[in-house]
């Protein structure tokens, strides 16, 4: 058995140690293993991610526990010519240091969690069935269905009281399950020996009892903070979604500058920003619906313009020899695609006699829009034809569109579809 030194002394951030044995060859399919007499790293396990740091100098990517030995994981990094191979084998004595920000960030997280998991089960008898630390936030699952916001805010104010009043949390082993379910357990043992308990405060009285292998601070106000984010209904259960610590400040400090932006860009204090929002909200309303109206009406008038003067020209080819065209091109400067398909959904339902290609060109958008109620196919004309002036689009016989990357390319494109389509009907 690995002698486990951070249950021995949690705050020992570094140590020697005799390499027991040595796996791998040190490459990225196959990494050093190092299996350790004794070791400050704690492997994953519990929900709580394993420690990192170095040991001789060498990252640490993984610590696990696998039959009551504790395994780490290393693989050199960089160039490995540049990098002495380590000359580990059985019996080497090797330094561990331990990456102490992340371990104790890990114990302000995991010692969170107990807190909050007793203070629900004190206060509404709800068991954690389930806990997840991940690289954001930590989720418990409570038994207890439809947990509602108010009683939820309240238990995280009973958890920060139990932050603030510093109380100790302790740590026992007992040999058998006997004596440790004399103690006011939280949840039901799942092994019958050696056992470790943990306690947060008062051991008559306390905020959390639970059975754990994990690390914890000793004292309850090295936690900092506790903040609930949300909750959710998870298979009869409530989701508690949480921060805590370091990771729970952080999220405050990046809330914080969030809110300040927000109050910078609508003249506003927290207490009033989401009125403000609000009105901002209602004034954009009004101006998208001023702007759909302006827009419409000048699509109609654009759709009439064309109209207008395809009815002259139809009148006259009855007795004269004017000619519709069988091309019609157009460009508007503010029109976007969408726009462009209300004209031609206008004009395509409308020109009843004369079907010509329709072209409308969008400035803005360096677009182009086809269409044809007639003999043309829009999407071939564009699948054959528009690559050449590196045009991006599609479409069917009856409309498509296309785009280029630059003004030029657009040029070119509607001078090679006059002189392709400039007939007469
Ligand atoms: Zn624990």
């Amino acid at each position: 058995m690995t002698r486990k030194l951070y249950q021995e002394d949690v705050y020992k951030k570094e140590c020697e140690s005799t390499v027991v044995e040595v796996q791998g060859a040190g490459t990225a399919d196959d990494p050093y293993v190092l299996v350790l007499g004794e070791t400050v790293f704690f492997p994953t396990g519990g929900g709580q991610p394993c420690d990192l740091g170095t040991i001789d100098g060498i990252p640490l990517t993984g610590v696990f526990e696998k039959d009551g030995m504790i395994c780490h994981q290393l693989l050199p990094q960089g160039n490995p010519d540049l990098i002495p191979a380590p000359n580990w084998k059985d019996g080497s004595r090797v330094a561990c240091v331990l990456d102490w920000n992340r371990r104790f960030e890990h114990m302000q997280r995991h010692c969170g969690e107990h807190i909050l998991s007793g203070i629900f089960f004190r206060e509404c008898g709800g068991v954690n069935r389930g806990f997840h630390m991940g690289s954001g936030y930590m989720t418990i699952d409570i038994d207890v269905p439809g947990i509602t916001r108010e009683d939820a805010l309240r238990i995280e104010t009973m958890t920060n009281e139990v932050i603030w009043a510093n109380v100790p949390v302790t740590t026992r082993h007992y040999a058998h399950r006997s004596e440790a379910e004399k103690l006011p357990l939280r949840k039901a043992l799942a092994i019958d020996e050696d056992i470790t308990i943990v306690s947060v405060g008062d051991v008559d009285n306390p905020a959390d009892c639970v059975a754990c292998c994990g690390t914890h601070p000793s004292t309850s106000g090295q936690v900092g903070l506790l903040k609930i984010l949300k909750l959710e209904s998870y298979k009869g259960m409530t989701r508690v979604y949480f921060k805590a610590g370091k990771d729970a400040l952080e999220d405050y400090q990046n809330k914080h500058r969030i809110l300040a932006e927000l109050n910078l860009k609508y003249s506003s204090d927290d207490n009033d920003l989401s009125e403000k929002m609000k009105v901002q909200e209602e004034k954009n309303k009004e101006i998208r619906q001023e702007l759909y109206l302006m827009k419409n009406t000048l699509i109609g008038k654009a759709a009439s313009e064309i109209l207008n003067k395809y009815e002259a020209a139809e009148e006259q080819t009855d007795n004269t020899s004017v000619t519709t065209p069988g091309l019609l091109i157009r460009e508007y400067p503010y029109f976007r695609a969408n726009d462009l398909l209300s004209i031609t959904k206008i004009l395509t339902e409308k020109l009843t006699g004369s079907k010509p290609l329709i072209v409308l060109v969008s400035t803005r958008e360096t677009l182009v829009i086809l269409a044809s109620s007639g003999k043309h196919d829009c999407g071939k004309i564009v699948k054959d034809n528009a690559h050449v002036w590196r045009g991006k689009g599609g479409g069917n016989a009856a409309g498509a569109r296309v785009m280029f990357p630059s003004r030029d390319d657009l040029d070119c494109f509607i001078i090679f579809i006059k002189q392709a389509y400039h007939t007469t009907r």
